[in-house]
Protein backbone atom coordinates (compact mmCIF):
# COMPACT_ATOMS: atom_id res chain seq x y z
CA UNK A 1 0.00 0.00 0.00
CA UNK A 2 1.23 3.49 -1.39
CA UNK A 3 2.32 5.57 2.35
CA UNK A 4 -0.46 8.32 2.51
CA UNK A 5 0.86 11.72 2.45
CA UNK A 6 3.32 13.46 4.66
CA UNK A 7 2.66 16.25 6.38
CA UNK A 8 5.26 18.30 3.74
CA UNK A 9 3.37 16.92 1.12
CA UNK A 10 0.07 17.73 2.20
CA UNK A 11 1.31 20.91 2.67
CA UNK A 12 2.71 21.09 -0.83
CA UNK A 13 -1.00 19.43 -2.19
CA UNK A 14 -2.56 22.20 -0.31
CA UNK A 15 -0.32 25.02 -1.55
CA UNK A 16 -0.77 23.77 -5.15
CA UNK A 17 -4.38 23.35 -4.56
CA UNK A 18 -4.63 26.64 -3.48
CA UNK A 19 -6.56 25.54 -0.13
CA UNK A 20 -6.20 25.83 3.61
CA UNK A 21 -8.05 23.58 5.67
CA UNK A 22 -11.39 24.20 7.05
CA UNK A 23 -12.47 24.00 10.06
CA UNK A 24 -16.01 24.13 10.03
CA UNK A 25 -15.74 21.13 7.61
CA UNK A 26 -13.36 18.90 9.62
CA UNK A 27 -10.84 18.88 6.95
CA UNK A 28 -8.05 17.06 9.01
CA UNK A 29 -6.58 14.91 6.98
CA UNK A 30 -4.82 11.49 7.81
CA UNK A 31 -1.38 11.63 7.22
CA UNK A 32 -0.45 8.20 8.93
CA UNK A 33 0.39 5.34 7.45
CA UNK A 34 -0.83 2.83 9.89
CA UNK A 35 -3.79 4.13 10.64
CA UNK A 36 -4.74 4.07 6.80
CA UNK A 37 -3.61 0.35 7.12
CA UNK A 38 -5.43 -0.25 9.97
CA UNK A 39 -8.72 0.90 8.86
CA UNK A 40 -8.34 -1.18 5.52
CA UNK A 41 -7.43 -4.33 7.76
CA UNK A 42 -10.67 -3.80 9.63
CA UNK A 43 -12.97 -3.54 7.07
CA UNK A 44 -11.30 -6.69 5.56
CA UNK A 45 -11.06 -4.25 2.31
CA UNK A 46 -10.59 -6.86 -1.11
CA UNK A 47 -10.81 -6.76 -4.81
CA UNK A 48 -14.18 -6.13 -6.10
CA UNK A 49 -15.68 -4.88 -2.26
CA UNK A 50 -18.05 -1.93 -2.84
CA UNK A 51 -17.12 0.86 -0.65
CA UNK A 52 -18.94 3.44 0.82
CA UNK A 53 -16.27 6.57 1.40
CA UNK A 54 -17.73 10.34 3.18
CA UNK A 55 -15.48 12.90 2.40
CA UNK A 56 -12.60 11.89 0.81
CA UNK A 57 -10.45 15.54 1.00
CA UNK A 58 -6.81 15.06 -0.51
CA UNK A 59 -7.78 11.37 -1.54
CA UNK A 60 -5.50 9.41 1.32
CA UNK A 61 -7.85 6.56 1.96
CA UNK A 62 -9.63 6.70 -1.01
CA UNK A 63 -6.07 5.94 -2.61
CA UNK A 64 -5.74 3.15 -0.58
CA UNK A 65 -9.16 1.36 -1.29
CA UNK A 66 -8.68 1.93 -4.81
CA UNK A 67 -5.46 0.51 -4.89
CA UNK A 68 -7.33 -2.75 -2.86
CA UNK A 69 -9.11 -3.33 -6.06
CA UNK A 70 -12.11 -1.68 -4.20
CA UNK A 71 -15.15 -0.05 -5.96
CA UNK A 72 -15.30 3.34 -4.10
CA UNK A 73 -18.54 5.53 -4.08
CA UNK A 74 -17.46 9.37 -2.03
CA UNK A 75 -19.10 12.13 -1.53
CA UNK A 76 -17.10 15.55 -0.93
CA UNK A 77 -19.00 18.72 -0.02
CA UNK A 78 -15.83 21.01 -0.77
CA UNK A 79 -16.02 22.16 -4.39
CA UNK A 80 -12.03 22.32 -4.90
CA UNK A 81 -11.59 19.24 -2.66
CA UNK A 82 -14.24 17.62 -5.34
CA UNK A 83 -12.54 18.26 -8.25
CA UNK A 84 -8.91 17.06 -6.78
CA UNK A 85 -10.71 13.85 -6.15
CA UNK A 86 -12.24 13.71 -9.06
CA UNK A 87 -8.73 14.29 -11.23
CA UNK A 88 -8.40 10.52 -9.73
CA UNK A 89 -11.17 9.15 -11.85
CA UNK A 90 -9.13 8.08 -15.20
CA UNK A 91 -6.67 6.72 -13.42
CA UNK A 92 -8.58 3.64 -11.57
CA UNK A 93 -10.89 2.74 -14.42
CA UNK A 94 -14.77 3.20 -13.66
CA UNK A 95 -14.05 2.16 -9.82
CA UNK A 96 -14.00 5.21 -8.49
CA UNK A 97 -17.26 7.22 -8.24
CA UNK A 98 -17.59 10.50 -6.66
CA UNK A 99 -20.80 13.17 -6.63
CA UNK A 100 -19.91 16.76 -5.17
CA UNK A 101 -21.94 17.42 -2.27
CA UNK A 102 -23.74 17.08 1.65
CA UNK A 103 -23.70 13.84 2.65
CA UNK A 104 -26.58 14.82 4.80
CA UNK A 105 -28.55 14.72 1.49
CA UNK A 106 -26.99 11.62 0.42
CA UNK A 107 -25.64 9.47 3.33
CA UNK A 108 -24.12 6.43 0.63
CA UNK A 109 -23.44 8.68 -1.61
CA UNK A 110 -25.93 7.95 -3.93
CA UNK A 111 -24.30 3.92 -4.56
CA UNK A 112 -26.53 2.44 -7.01
CA UNK A 113 -29.48 -0.17 -5.17
CA UNK A 114 -28.56 -2.47 -7.26
CA UNK A 115 -25.12 -3.24 -5.06
CA UNK A 116 -26.50 -4.68 -2.03
CA UNK A 117 -23.32 -5.67 -0.07
CA UNK A 118 -21.23 -2.84 0.63
CA UNK A 119 -19.03 -1.53 3.14
CA UNK A 120 -18.62 2.22 4.70
CA UNK A 121 -14.99 3.26 5.14
CA UNK A 122 -14.43 6.65 5.85
CA UNK A 123 -12.62 9.72 7.92
CA UNK A 124 -16.16 11.33 8.71
CA UNK A 125 -16.18 14.99 8.97
CA UNK A 126 -16.67 15.17 12.89
CA UNK A 127 -19.54 17.81 12.75
CA UNK A 128 -21.96 15.63 10.99
CA UNK A 129 -21.49 12.51 12.39
CA UNK A 130 -24.35 11.75 14.19
CA UNK A 131 -27.19 13.07 12.04
CA UNK A 132 -25.76 11.01 9.47
CA UNK A 133 -25.55 7.47 11.41
CA UNK A 134 -28.74 8.65 12.07
CA UNK A 135 -29.76 8.23 8.54
CA UNK A 136 -27.27 5.19 7.53
CA UNK A 137 -28.83 3.25 10.34
CA UNK A 138 -32.21 3.93 8.63
CA UNK A 139 -31.22 3.27 5.43
CA UNK A 140 -30.18 0.23 3.37
CA UNK A 141 -28.07 -1.16 5.56
CA UNK A 142 -24.01 -1.39 4.90
CA UNK A 143 -22.03 -5.28 5.98
CA UNK A 144 -20.00 -2.88 7.72
CA UNK A 145 -18.60 0.21 9.13
CA UNK A 146 -14.78 1.21 9.70
CA UNK A 147 -15.28 4.62 11.29
CA UNK A 148 -12.73 7.66 12.04
CA UNK A 149 -14.78 9.34 14.60
CA UNK A 150 -14.90 11.80 17.68
CA UNK A 151 -14.00 10.13 20.55
CA UNK A 152 -17.22 11.44 22.17
CA UNK A 153 -19.20 10.99 19.46
CA UNK A 154 -17.96 6.82 19.55
CA UNK A 155 -18.07 6.34 22.77
CA UNK A 156 -22.01 7.42 22.91
CA UNK A 157 -22.23 5.09 20.18
CA UNK A 158 -21.11 2.11 22.09
CA UNK A 159 -22.11 3.32 25.26
CA UNK A 160 -23.44 0.82 28.06
CA UNK A 161 -26.89 1.57 29.44
CA UNK A 162 -26.34 3.53 33.07
CA UNK A 163 -23.96 5.79 32.22
CA UNK A 164 -24.58 9.60 31.01
CA UNK A 165 -23.31 8.43 27.80
CA UNK A 166 -25.93 6.30 26.67
CA UNK A 167 -28.46 7.78 24.68
CA UNK A 168 -30.45 7.23 21.82
CA UNK A 169 -28.08 6.98 19.54
CA UNK A 170 -26.60 4.05 21.16
CA UNK A 171 -29.63 2.23 21.32
CA UNK A 172 -30.60 2.47 17.26
CA UNK A 173 -26.81 1.78 16.69
CA UNK A 174 -26.52 -0.76 18.68
CA UNK A 175 -29.77 -2.71 17.64
CA UNK A 176 -28.37 -3.47 14.43
CA UNK A 177 -24.35 -3.22 14.79
CA UNK A 178 -22.15 -4.74 17.13
CA UNK A 179 -18.84 -3.12 18.37
CA UNK A 180 -15.76 -5.33 17.35
CA UNK A 181 -12.91 -2.57 18.13
CA UNK A 182 -12.46 0.94 19.29
CA UNK A 183 -8.89 2.38 18.58
CA UNK A 184 -7.63 5.23 20.23
CA UNK A 185 -5.40 7.42 17.41
CA UNK A 186 -3.30 10.44 18.63
CA UNK A 187 -4.06 13.63 16.77
CA UNK A 188 -0.42 13.48 15.39
CA UNK A 189 -2.17 11.05 12.55
CA UNK A 190 -3.91 13.94 10.70
CA UNK A 191 -2.98 17.33 9.04
CA UNK A 192 -3.74 19.44 10.76
CA UNK A 193 -4.01 18.48 14.25
CA UNK A 194 -7.60 18.22 15.25
CA UNK A 195 -8.94 20.11 19.14
CA UNK A 196 -10.96 16.90 19.89
CA UNK A 197 -9.46 13.19 20.58
CA UNK A 198 -10.76 10.92 17.77
CA UNK A 199 -11.81 7.11 18.24
CA UNK A 200 -11.57 4.48 14.98
CA UNK A 201 -14.63 2.39 15.34
CA UNK A 202 -15.08 -0.92 13.81
CA UNK A 203 -18.84 -2.18 13.84
CA UNK A 204 -20.41 -5.30 12.03
CA UNK A 205 -23.96 -5.47 11.24
CA UNK A 206 -25.91 -8.02 13.47
CA UNK A 207 -27.73 -10.97 11.92
CA UNK A 208 -30.40 -9.93 13.80
CA UNK A 209 -30.48 -6.24 13.48
CA UNK A 210 -33.26 -4.26 14.51
CA UNK A 211 -34.87 -1.23 12.79
CA UNK A 212 -36.97 0.72 15.03
CA UNK A 213 -39.50 2.68 12.70
CA UNK A 214 -39.49 6.59 12.99
CA UNK A 215 -42.33 7.05 15.48
CA UNK A 216 -41.18 4.99 18.17
CA UNK A 217 -37.15 7.18 17.52
CA UNK A 218 -38.98 10.30 18.11
CA UNK A 219 -40.62 8.31 21.47
CA UNK A 220 -37.41 7.53 22.17
CA UNK A 221 -35.36 10.71 21.36
CA UNK A 222 -38.38 12.70 23.67
CA UNK A 223 -37.89 10.32 26.04
CA UNK A 224 -34.19 10.70 26.39
CA UNK A 225 -34.72 13.93 26.25
CA UNK A 226 -35.43 14.13 30.24
CA UNK A 227 -33.97 11.08 31.06
CA UNK A 228 -33.25 11.25 34.64
CA UNK A 229 -37.29 11.30 34.72
CA UNK A 230 -39.40 8.38 35.53
CA UNK A 231 -40.50 6.50 32.14
CA UNK A 232 -43.96 5.48 33.77
CA UNK A 233 -44.92 9.12 33.77
CA UNK A 234 -42.87 10.16 30.64
CA UNK A 235 -45.06 8.11 28.48
CA UNK A 236 -48.19 9.01 30.42
CA UNK A 237 -47.83 12.63 29.50
CA UNK A 238 -46.14 12.13 25.77
CA UNK A 239 -48.16 12.99 22.64
CA UNK A 240 -46.56 9.84 20.46
CA UNK A 241 -49.82 7.78 19.80
CA UNK A 242 -46.84 4.83 20.76
CA UNK A 243 -46.90 5.71 24.52
CA UNK A 244 -50.17 4.62 25.49
CA UNK A 245 -49.11 0.88 24.22
CA UNK A 246 -45.66 1.14 25.64
CA UNK A 247 -47.38 1.99 28.71
CA UNK A 248 -48.89 -1.25 29.28
CA UNK A 249 -45.93 -3.10 27.73
CA UNK A 250 -43.87 -1.87 31.02
CA UNK A 251 -44.91 -4.72 33.04
CA UNK A 252 -44.71 -7.65 30.95
CA UNK A 253 -41.44 -7.06 29.69
CA UNK A 254 -40.69 -6.23 33.30
CA UNK A 255 -39.68 -2.81 33.24
CA UNK A 256 -40.67 -0.68 36.37
CA UNK A 257 -42.99 1.95 35.58
CA UNK A 258 -40.28 4.22 37.97
CA UNK A 259 -36.94 3.62 35.78
CA UNK A 260 -35.24 5.86 33.85
CA UNK A 261 -34.45 5.52 30.23
CA UNK A 262 -30.92 5.61 30.61
CA UNK A 263 -31.58 2.19 32.63
CA UNK A 264 -33.48 0.37 30.56
CA UNK A 265 -31.14 -1.88 27.77
CA UNK A 266 -31.47 -1.89 24.43
CA UNK A 267 -32.92 -5.67 23.80
CA UNK A 268 -35.83 -3.83 26.05
CA UNK A 269 -36.02 -1.09 24.20
CA UNK A 270 -36.55 -3.54 21.00
CA UNK A 271 -38.99 -5.62 22.84
CA UNK A 272 -40.45 -2.33 23.81
CA UNK A 273 -40.68 -1.04 19.81
CA UNK A 274 -41.34 -4.21 18.40
CA UNK A 275 -43.94 -5.44 20.78
CA UNK A 276 -41.95 -8.91 21.44
CA UNK A 277 -38.73 -10.56 22.18
CA UNK A 278 -35.58 -11.97 19.76
N1 LIG B 1 -10.75 11.28 3.88
C1 LIG B 1 -9.77 12.34 4.04
C2 LIG B 1 -8.66 11.86 4.93
O1 LIG B 1 -8.87 10.87 5.63
O2 LIG B 1 -7.59 12.47 4.94
C3 LIG B 1 -10.40 13.62 4.61
C4 LIG B 1 -11.18 13.44 5.89
S1 LIG B 1 -11.65 14.98 6.64
C5 LIG B 1 -11.75 14.47 8.33
C6 LIG B 1 -13.38 15.14 6.28
C7 LIG B 1 -13.73 15.42 4.82
O3 LIG B 1 -15.16 15.50 4.70
C8 LIG B 1 -13.20 16.73 4.27
O4 LIG B 1 -12.64 16.50 3.01
C9 LIG B 1 -14.43 17.64 4.17
O5 LIG B 1 -14.36 18.61 3.14
C10 LIG B 1 -15.53 16.63 3.91
N2 LIG B 1 -16.87 17.06 4.37
C11 LIG B 1 -17.18 17.88 5.40
N3 LIG B 1 -18.51 17.97 5.56
C12 LIG B 1 -19.07 17.18 4.60
C13 LIG B 1 -20.41 16.87 4.24
N4 LIG B 1 -21.45 17.38 4.91
N5 LIG B 1 -20.61 16.03 3.19
C14 LIG B 1 -19.56 15.50 2.50
N6 LIG B 1 -18.28 15.76 2.78
C15 LIG B 1 -18.02 16.59 3.83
Amino acid sequence: MPSPLSPSETRALLDRLGHNPIKKLGQNFLIDGNIVRKSLELAKVSAGDSIVEIGPGLGTLTRALLDSGAYVYSIEKDKRLANHISSLIPEYGGRLHLIQGDALDHPLANIPPAVERFKIVANLPYAISTPWMDAVIHGPAPKSMTLMLQKEAAQRYVAVPGTKQFGSISIFLQAAYRTVQAWNVASSCFYPKPDVGSQLLHLESKTNSYAFPEEDRYLIRGLFSQRRKQIGSLLRKSDSPRAMEWLKRLDSLGIEANARSEQIDVDRWIQLSSGHGR
